[in-house]
Order: C-alpha cells, then sequence, then structure tokens
C-alpha cells in the first residue's frame, strides 16, 4: 500500500448501524496537480479506493485508503479462470456544491446479478451503497465542477484464493476506484456492424458485466479500429442478423418517431442502466417505446427511407454517444447530422438536468451524498 499513509485514523458511521468503514487518509492529495482540462478516461485516480475481503462467508474489514497496488497470490482464480466483474456509475455536482449519485441502486442489483452468475458470494446492496457513498464523500474535491464532467465510479469484485483448481473460490475482493472523467467521445461514432465474432450467446453471460466479456471483445474491436472504425455493434449469435448492443453501451434507435432498443429478454445483453433510464425520459416525453428484435436490414432500410431519425449508444462511460454511419457488409450506411436528431437531443438534456440537479428529481434517480 501507499507509503503516505497517515496512522492515526477515524471511523466513519454511514447510513445504518451495519460495520463500520476504517478510512486511513492520504497523507499528500494528488489533487493539486491534477490537469481537470485534460482528462483522460479511466487514466486519473482519485486520492483514496475502498476494500473489503470475504472469507467464511463474511465481508469484513471495511477499509478505505489511499488508491494504490495491492498485492495478490500469482495463483488466485481470477487471473486464470476469470472468477471477476464490475460495475460503471458516476457521481455529479449539482451548482450548489451538492454532490449526487445516479441510480446506485440499480447498479447494486446488476452487481448481485453478475456475481452469481460467475459463483461469486452476494454483496449486500447497504454495503454496496455505503462503501460508494463514503468514498465519494472522502474524495467529493474530485467530483468535477465542469459541464459534462462526472466522478466515474468503478466497483468490482474479484477472487483471491491461491488455487489452481478450476471451481469456485473461497475468498474475494470487492473494492471501488474513482475517476474524474469528462466526455467519452468528442465526436459522433462511425461504427461497424459486426457479423463474424459473437460478444454473447443465448445460455451464456452477456448480461453479467464479467470481465470476461471484455477481454474476448478486444480482438473484433481492435480489428474494427484498424478498418477506421470507433465502434462495433454486436449482432444475435446463432444468424448475425439482429442488432444486440455496443461494446459498453446500449444501442438505440428512433424509427417512424418511436424509440426501438434490442429486447434484453435472451440474457445476451446487459441491462444498462441508462438504456433504462431514457426508456422513462422516451415515456415522460411523450414516446412510443418499443423493446424488440431489430434486423440489420431494418436499419438499412431506415436510412434509404429516412425512416431511421436517430441512433445512439446509451452508457454510463459514453452518456448518449450519436452514430453518425453504420457499416454492414463492407457498405457504409450514413444517418441523418447528430446536430438536426430531436430525440436524442431532448433525451440528453432530460438526463443531464436530472443528474445536475437543474429540474426536480421526480423519479428519485439521485442520491445526494
Ligand atoms: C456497462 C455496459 C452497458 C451500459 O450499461 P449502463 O448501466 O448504462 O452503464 C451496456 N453494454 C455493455 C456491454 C456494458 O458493459
Amino acid at each position: 500500500m501507499d507509503a503516505a499513509c497517515v496512522n492515526s485514523f477515524f471511523y466513519f458511521h454511514a447510513m445504518t448501524a451495519s460495520p463500520e468503514i476504517k478510512i486511513t487518509k492520504a497523507v499528500r492529495s494528488r489533487l493539486a496537480e491534477t490537469d481537470f482540462n485534460n482528462l483522460q478516461f479511466g487514466t486519473i485516480f482519485s486520492d483514496h479506493m475502498f476494500m473489503v475481503d470475504y472469507a467464511d462467508g463474511e465481508w469484513k474489514d471495511l477499509q478505505i485508503v489511499p488508491y494504490g497496488d495491492i498485492t495478490l497470490s500469482p495463483a488466485c482464480t481470477t487471473l486464470h479462470y476469470g472468477q471477476a466483474f464490475f460495475e460503471g456509475l458516476k457521481a455529479y455536482k449539482h451548482a450548489d456544491g451538492s454532490v449526487s449519485i445516479f441510480r446506485m441502486n440499480k447498479n447494486a442489483e446488476r452487481f448481485n446479478h453478475s456475481a452469481d452468475r460467475l459463483c461469486m458470494p452476494q454483496l449486500p446492496e447497504e454495503l454496496f451503497m455505503k462503501s460508494i457513498a463514503a468514498l465519494v464523500d472522502v474524495d467529493r474535491d474530485w467530483v468535477p465542477a465542469k459541464a459534462n464532467h462526472s466522478l466515474y465510479i468503478r466497483p468490482f469484485m474479484f477472487a483471491t484464493e491461491a488455487y489452481l483448481g478450476v471451481t469456485p473460490s473461497k475468498t474475494y475482493k470487492y473494492m471501488v476506484l474513482t475517476c474524474p472523467v469528462g466526455p467519452y467521445f468528442s465526436k459522433p461514432l462511425r461504427v461497424k456492424i459486426e457479423t463474424n465474432y459473437t460478444r454473447a450467446a443465448e445460455g451464456g453471460y452477456g448480461y453479467a458485466k464479467a470481465a470476461g466479456n471484455y477481454g474476448g471483445a478486444m480482438l473484433p474491436a481492435r480489428k474494427a479500429v484498424e478498418e477506421g472504425f470507433d465502434q462495433l455493434i454486436w449482432t444475435d449469435a446463432k444468424e448475425h442478423k439482429y442488432i444486440e448492443e455496443m461494446g459498453a453501451a446500449n444501442a438505440m434507435f428512433v424509427m417512424d418517431g418511436k424509440l426501438v432498443t434490442p429486447s434484453i429478454d435472451k440474457n445476451t445483453i446487459l441491462k444498462g442502466v441508462t438504456r433504462d433510464t431514457i426508456l422513462t425520459l422516451a415515456r415522460d416525453m411523450g414516446y412510443e417505446v418499443e423493446e424488440r428484435p431489430i434486423a440489420i436490414t431494418e436499419l438499412v432500410e431506415g436510412t434509404k427511407n429516412g425512416k431511421l431519425t436517430d441512433a445512439f449508444g446509451a452508457g454510463t462511460a459514453f452518456t448518449i454517444a450519436p452514430i453518425a454511419s453504420f457499416s454492414y457488409n463492407g457498405e457504409e450506411y450514413f444517418l441523418k447530422d447528430p446536430a438536426a436528431r430531436e430525440f436524442s437531443a431532448r433525451a440528453l438534456k432530460a438526463l443531464n438536468d436530472i443528474r445536475y440537479g437543474v429540474v426536480p428529481d421526480k423519479h428519485g434517480w439521485n442520491y445526494m451524498v
């Protein structure tokens, strides 16, 4: 751990009378030397991190410590068999200086769905929320105050047992890191519709934010980038005829004036919190919403007959990332100029207004720290 620890710590009592978090503060903050005008996603970490260990059926020793390296057995199940998964959410600074975390309970729920699928222990929802609220509170000065900026929060769990047998580990670690971030993309995306490689199949674990899903996606994604694309859109494993989702965002379209997105009932698609949020906001705005299979040919047709008027990726890291064009079977199809799209502009404004506390939070999505 960081040599720059203070030995005197204090105890933090969060929310309810559950186990306390021991807080060891960094001797010196890195805040002053951080360039908030140049935040590359996931490269700058705030001063502290949260961690807790699981053994004998219990989460023990809740700690917030200075951000730094940890030690691991080289035989741990994580490194060999990928018993690891993560979450991603964000904290926002409001004009009055207060800080909110967006829909944290949804991430807590999904965290445990991922844990379940990977034979890893459940993390009590209360512990998930408390760990994040306490960490964001300790590092609240790291939440950027600039427009379209936020503090990205990365909770994750991984196996720690030193055992090479292919069975679930007996011990685990749950940690939380945070990173100040700005907009993920600076321009609308050229995407490739992937029809060779598969991200997730029915019966697999595409719905879990499991580390293995992302390692396996890197080669196809790199190929797409080498071909000049920014991102790819996955298609179904069986026929490669239907749209699934993007690398770390759900795919959404406006066709015939309706908001349309692939259904999630086959468990191959990540159940995005942003997806759910946009669907809710769309209904609030009076749009008709459809969750159903979307054939690639439907999108191709839509660009030709003008019925496809909006297309974007929706995710916590990406926010709403407009799709400029998509490529299918070597042909590129261009959509309406992103600057002239009505739905995504309205949805983004509605979303930002809630997250930055500009309008009343009528759905109760903001957790105030
Ligand atoms: C995280 C993620 C999303 C978006 O989920 P949010 O909860 O909106 O951040 C979508 N697809 C994949 C594959 C993801 O990993």
